[in-house]
């Protein structure tokens, strides 16, 4: 649906028939290996971003629904998951896996279909991401004495997870994978804007043959992850979600003796160089900040680029920009989907119109954008100080703020400006700037080259309120081990 730029081709719509999934139209609370009625919760509709049709009903888990799925889970640990070898748990994981795999086009369309996020992206990064999350623990369920962590780690037990919308098939497996493998048990609340892909993925594990109890999803609110987290019978809280609601489960957790790690927010630098091989740098920078609409807690939403190729770069950057195809997620051409909901809609237009008012100079390429549903152009800022709201806050949208910078060590202060920690990014031609940079940038992951690339082997976490606790990787597994 976007318009023609100098000369650009047209594209004939090439959609993803969405009659590859069949969506019920209403959903119960998972629990005990099958879909049950809430006994107090109520229900809340999900939509489709990219239209506002309701897409179904879905069971809200009260206080109550949540008790009943933390005892399904401690039942499950006690009997079944936790006295099981490691290798026959590794076969169960292998199986989620492969159906996964298997039910991957269905997956990637329910996906795009709840989030808004581009079929290219559910299809190539999500679904194949997920099951390879998967295959990645499975294969360590019966290695875990050689993980570092002692000769006999022991599971914690009972695993409560709160999830956002961002990601939500490919989170959920990030925090289920580890988790099952290291011998937990889980009670999973996903995010209420997108609950529906991880009601696939619990029938998915009920066709697998998972024992019932050792995952339980409680679809609901941010009140259902309130209860979760603060429910006497979870040992391990995982969160993945904004820094404000993490600091609230912290304060609920103090004294507790629960174990917690925390996946928060962002505000990452992607620093390029005036050596770099400016196109490729242009690609990653497009990557980092449009992947996903924004809506990626590592995203590349502060460019440092050097002075003495500024101009060029954001002359570069501009061109590429008009290129982007924006509209229907489902929509094999589309590059920038929709964005999630009309609350971020909002948080993302106030945080812009903040940018201009404070004097940054703002621009996105001519574009027309879909009547009905939840949109937002990519846009980019230039002449932005580091004091600027835009530069400081996460906008958690396809919004771009650019800075320069004349020196590295000026890069590193400006990149390290931050209260976040999450990821960088780093272009140049000099190895070893690119380890100079790597060693003083304050940042979980460091990109080199690249941004937004992701890999089950390689830990992911932040420093400062992005949190702590690392995810994937022998890192990820420590987080569910008593070592
Ligand atoms: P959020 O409001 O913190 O929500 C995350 C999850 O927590 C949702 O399932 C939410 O339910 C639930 N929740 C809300 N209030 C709660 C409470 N008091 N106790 C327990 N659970 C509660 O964040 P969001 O707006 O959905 O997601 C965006 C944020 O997540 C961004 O800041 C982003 O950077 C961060 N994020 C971080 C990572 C990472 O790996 N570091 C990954 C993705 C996103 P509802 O859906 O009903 O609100
Ligand atoms: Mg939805």
């Amino acid at each position: 649906m976007s318009e023609p730029v100098g000369g650009l081709f047209e594209y004939a719509p090439a959609p993803e028939p969405r009659s590859l999934v069949s969506i019920r139209p209403s959903y119960g609370l998972f629990v005990g290996g099958e879909f049950v009625d809430p006994v107090e919760g109520g229900s809340l509709k999900t939509i489709n971003p990219a239209s506002e049709e309701v897409l179904a009903e879905v069971a809200t888990a009260g206080p109550a629904d949540v008790d009943r799925a933390v005892r399904a889970a401690r039942r499950a640990y006690e009997e079944v998951w936790g006295p099981m070898p490691g290798r026959e748990r590794a076969k169960y994981l292998f199986r989620v896996a492969r159906m996964i795999q298997e039910r991957a086009r269905e997956l990637a369309v329910l996906e795009s279909l709840d989030n808004g996020k581009p079929i290219r992206e559910s299809r190539d990064v999500d679904v194949p991401l997920a099951a390879a999350h998967f295959f990645y623990h499975a294969g360590w369920a019966d290695k875990l004495s050689y993980a570092g962590l002692g000769p006999d780690p022991r599971p914690l037990g009972v695993a409560g997870q709160v999830i956002p919308w961002n990601f939500p098939l490919l989170m959920a497996a990030w925090k289920l994978a580890p988790a099952l493998a290291a011998g937990n048990t889980c009670v999973l609340k996903p995010a209420e804007t997108t609950p529906l892909s991880a009601l696939l993925l619990a029938e998915i594990l009920r066709d697998a043959e998972l024992p019932p109890g050792v995952v339980n999803v409680v679809t609901g609110a941010g009140d259902t992850g309130a209860s979760l987290v603060a429910h006497p019978g979870v040992d391990k809280v995982a969160f993945t979600g904004s820094t404000e609601v993490g600091r609230e489960i912290r304060r609920t957790l103090a004294g507790s003796g629960k174990r917690l790690t925390l996946e928060l927010g962002g505000k990452a630098a992607n620093v390029v160089f005036d050596d770099a091989p400016l196109s490729q740098a242009v690609e990653g920078i497009v990557n980092g900040i449009f992947f996903n609409q924004g809506h990626v807690c590592c995203a590349g939403s502060r460019l440092l680029v050097q002075e003495s190729v500024a101009d060029a770069v954001v002359d570069r950057l501009k061109r590429r920009m008009e290129t982007l195809r924006i509209g229907d997620p489902l929509d094999k051409n589309t590059d920038v989907g929709a964005i999630n909901s009309s609350g971020q809609l909002d948080k993302i237009r106030e945080l812009s119109a903040a940018g201009e008012a404070e004097g940054a100079e703002r621009w996105a390429p001519a574009c027309r954008l879909p009547e009905r549903g939840f949109w937002f152009p990519p846009t980019v800022f230039t002449n932005v100080s580091p004091s600027q709201r835009i530069a400081r806050e996460e906008i958690f949208g396809p919004v771009l703020s650019v800075i320069t910078f004349r020196t590295a060590e000026e890069a590193v202060a400006k990149a390290n400006n931050t209260t976040y920690g999450l990821s960088a990014g780093v272009w140049t031609e000099k190895g070893s700037r690119i380890l100079w940079m790597v060693h003083h940038l304050r940042a979980g992951v460091v990109w080199a080259n690249t941004f937004n690339r992701f890999d089950p082997a390689s830990p992911f976490g932040g420093y400062k309120e992005s949190g702590f606790g690392r995810e994937g990787g022998r890192h990820g597994l420590e987080a569910y081990l008593d070592a």
